[in-house]
């Protein structure tokens, strides 16, 4: 055993020793320029590659399924990570500091900011039960209001109902298009969803959309003022935007609850208010 072992730390030292005198990047295709690779969130090396002293060995420490990477809320960059093309550096972060353990109480800016209309109800910076943990998601919903009005459920997703206390969502978005900002905490609109820890309600921004919910058939959205529906894709946009949310996690209700089946909001179809976030 000993001799065998001797064998195989000499070996090792051989293999080394080779590595040393020949060091190259692990692909010649990563011998790129230092700023392209910082901009893909690579680490250069120099003296791996031949060329000017600005080509060099790009590498990636988060290479990832580009799925995976989505799901993150990170950009897939291609072209310096091994493996299949599917698998891509993960670029992280776009350096804006996300809210932990806070009060949402920029809401009312960033719609503005937008170009939207935002009516602001009093209070609003320190409703909530309790504060927000993060904001890893947005869920969108219908109020299953009265058919009539610009925004006749306001009281109830502020005050909540018989068996559920308000506020009941953060932002509540009327038929002229019209965003009522109600809370900066967190809001009981979500219920047990598929991962609590991203759509629950101390992750999620609940909006709460006035309308009938009728007919529920998740078609399309031409049961919808079309003024409602261009500000809702757009109020979300700008809360994507702020917070770093992807597309991947902007759900609707019914596509966040379980068991699945327990809701039907929003009756628009959410394939299709995901594409027009892109
Ligand atoms: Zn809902």
């Amino acid at each position: 055993m000993f001799s065998v072992g001797l064998l195989a730390s000499l070996f090792c030292l051989v293999v080394i020793h080779a590595r040393s005198t020949s060091a190259q990047c692990w692909s010649k295709n990563a011998c790129i320029a230092t700023s392209v690779c910082s901009a893909k969130g690579g680490t250069s090396k120099a003296g791996l590659c031949p060329g000017p002293t600005q080509i060099q060995c790009c590498s990636c420490s988060t290479c990832m399924d580009v799925k995976t990477c989505s799901a993150k809320g990170g950009k897939s960059q291609p072209g310096i990570c091994p493996g299949p093309s599917n698998v891509q550096c993960c670029k992280l972060g776009s350096g804006k500091p996300k809210p932990v353990n806070t009060m949402l109480t920029n809401l009312a800016a960033i719609l503005r900011r937008a170009g939207l209309r935002v009516l602001e109800q009093p209070g609003w910076k320190t409703r909530g039960h309790g504060k927000m943990a993060s904001v890893k998601s947005i869920l969108i919903h219908h109020t299953a209001g009265p058919s009539k009005g610009e925004y006749p459920s306001l009281g109830v997703v502020r005050d909540g109902r018989k068996d559920l206390p308000g506020p009941l969502a953060q932002l509540g978005l009327g038929r002229s298009g019209t965003w009522y900002v109600i809370a900066a905490g967190r809001c009981y609109h979500a219920g047990k969803t598929i991962n609590d820890s991203i759509f629950g309600n101390s992750n999620s921004i609940g909006i709460e959309a006035e309308g009938t919910g009728t007919p529920s058939d998740n078609t399309g959205h031409r049961y919808w003022p079309p003024v409602q529906w261009n500000s809702y894709v757009r109020g979300v946009k700008a809360l994507q935007a702020a917070y770093g949310v992807p597309t991947a996690r902007v759900l609707g209700h019914k596509e966040a609850a379980v068991p699945k089946g327990r809701k039907v909001d929003p009756n628009f179809s959410m394939t299709e208010f995901r594409a027009a976030l892109r």
